[in-house]
């Protein structure tokens, strides 16, 4: 059996799985790690392509593909989020899935790695329809996922309403009600309080903290949010409550800025309102190139992959980068931030939030025992502030961006716990 690793294709590229591949080959070679571990943690563990019959409002029958892929779980079962998009890819999910593995690690939470996605539009589809997409994919993919196996959760385009009928779907297909086969869903059915705010949530602590180091006071410190969906509109919001000045905002349809601030709440109900934070009144229009761009201490990502590239990264205005989103920064850009002193909070950091109260959740539906919000909080709290500084430490011990240090901790658990177990048979 061949152990050589093949980094020809190891180049940063726009591609995210060879992104995602890309950044494990640098920390392999900064933490020594032995080529056979290398190889093995280089591969998903399992692909399932799955084809998705769904019998439209109008009576048409169309044909959907989706896939759950699950990265590694030396560790403990899978965990990854379900994405509804036009451009999901079996490349993203995979690179996706290996994200969720490092993820996990890093926070040190005993799950795996994994994630899942369908290519659809769904902002074009009825509620039926959404339905009767994710029970059949939920049924689809039942030969993999469970709470002992791999336990998905919500992501892009994917609500705690879409977690229910998988939470059902799974539920009918083995005859009693299994909650903790899916996180994120409504609380009437076992989901976890503070589940809702989670990933912006572990980001304003990971924040808070990097404030901190960087001596940067918090009251006024002025933040940019692109994208504002779960993670990015709770952000926002968290953020103005702490202190923070939300100056500018986006989401696919464009964004809105003011350089003396924005009321989060106000833009949170017209959110709401009117489906997109595009013609708020308190603020200029802008694109979501220019909020890339805008002046400001603190940059969140929250929307999707590869949106800081070589092109902008030297615009960049932030002092933070918080990726709130998995991938926004491509490898090349991540080089240019570092040289500009910029500090990146690397997206298995920043959004580590969202899967640590998913643990929570899962803990609480098998152990059928529910916690308080205020325990919640201050258990992620916690988990994220552990995280950060032991990726702060490892950053200035390798003398490298805090993406090296977390990658340094987060693969090096995978890796001891991938040697411990051995190969099988
Ligand atoms: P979401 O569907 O709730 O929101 C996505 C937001 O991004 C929407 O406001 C949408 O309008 C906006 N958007 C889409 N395309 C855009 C574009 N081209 N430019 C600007 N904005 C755009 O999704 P989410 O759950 O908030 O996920 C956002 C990111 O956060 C993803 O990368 C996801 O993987 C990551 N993430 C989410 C969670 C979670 O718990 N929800 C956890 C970890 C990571």
């Amino acid at each position: 059996m061949s152990t050589s690793i093949d980094r020809s294709a190891t180049q940063a590229s726009e591609n995210v799985w060879e992104m995602a591949k890309h950044q494990l080959d640098e920390v392999a070679q900064l933490i020594g790690l032995s080529d056979a571990i290398h190889l093995y943690l280089r591969q998903p563990k399992r692909v399932l392509e799955v084809s998705v019959p769904v019998r439209m409002d109008d009576g048409r029958f169309r044909m959907f593909t989706g896939y759950r892929v699950q990265h590694n779980m030396s560790r403990g079962p899978a965990k990854g989020g379900i994405r509804f998009h036009p451009d999901v890819t079996l490349d993203e999910i995979k690179a996706l899935a290996m994200w969720m593995t490092w993820k996990c690690a890093l926070v040190n939470i005993p799950f795996g790695g994994a994630k899942g996605g369908v290519i659809c539009d769904p902002k074009a589809m009825s509620m039926q329809e959404l339905e009767h997409l994710t029970r059949r994919f939920t049924s689809e993919i039942s030969i993999i996922i469970g709470p002992e196996k791999d336990i998905p959760a919500p992501d892009v385009y994917t609500t705690p309403q879409i977690m229910a009928w998988i939470m059902d779907t799974y539920s009918m297909q083995v005859g009693y009600s299994v909650p903790g086969v899916v996180t994120g869903k409504p609380i009437a059915i076992g989901g976890s309080l503070g589940r809702d705010k989670a990933t912006a949530r572990g980001c304003l602590y990971v924040v808070d903290e990097a404030m901190d180091v960087l001596g940067i006071p918090i009251e006024g410190a002025r933040v940019a949010v692109q994208g504002f969906g779960n993670a990015g509109m709770h952000a926002a919001t968290l953020m103005a409550e702490r202190g923070y000045k939300i100056v500018a905002v986006s989401d696919s349809r464009g964004g809105v800025a003011n350089s003396k601030g924005l009321d989060a709440r106000g833009l949170l109900v017209h959110k709401l309102q009117t489906g997109s934070v595009v013609g708020f009144a308190g603020g200029e229009k802008i694109t979501n190139k220019d909020l890339l761009e805008y002046e400001c201490d603190v940059l969140v990502p929250a929307a999707l992959e590869k949106v800081i590239t070589r092109d902008n990264a030297p615009k960049i205005q932030a002092k933070i980068v918080a990726e709130a989103a998995n991938g926004p920064t491509l490898p090349e850009a991540d080089a240019i931030l570092h040289e500009r002193g910029v500090m990146v909070l690397p997206d298995i950091l920043a959004n580590a939030g969202g899967v640590t109260v998913s643990y929570f959740e899962w803990v609480q539906d098998i152990g059928e025992n529910f916690w308080e919000e205020d325990e919640i909080n201050a258990r992620l709290k916690q988990k994220m502030t552990r995280a950060f500084r032991e990726t702060y430490e490892h950053a200035q011990r390798h003398n490298v961006n805090m993406r090296g240090g977390a990658y340094a901790v987060a693969v090096s658990r995978v890796a001891e716990a991938t040697k411990l177990r051995g190969l099988y048979p």
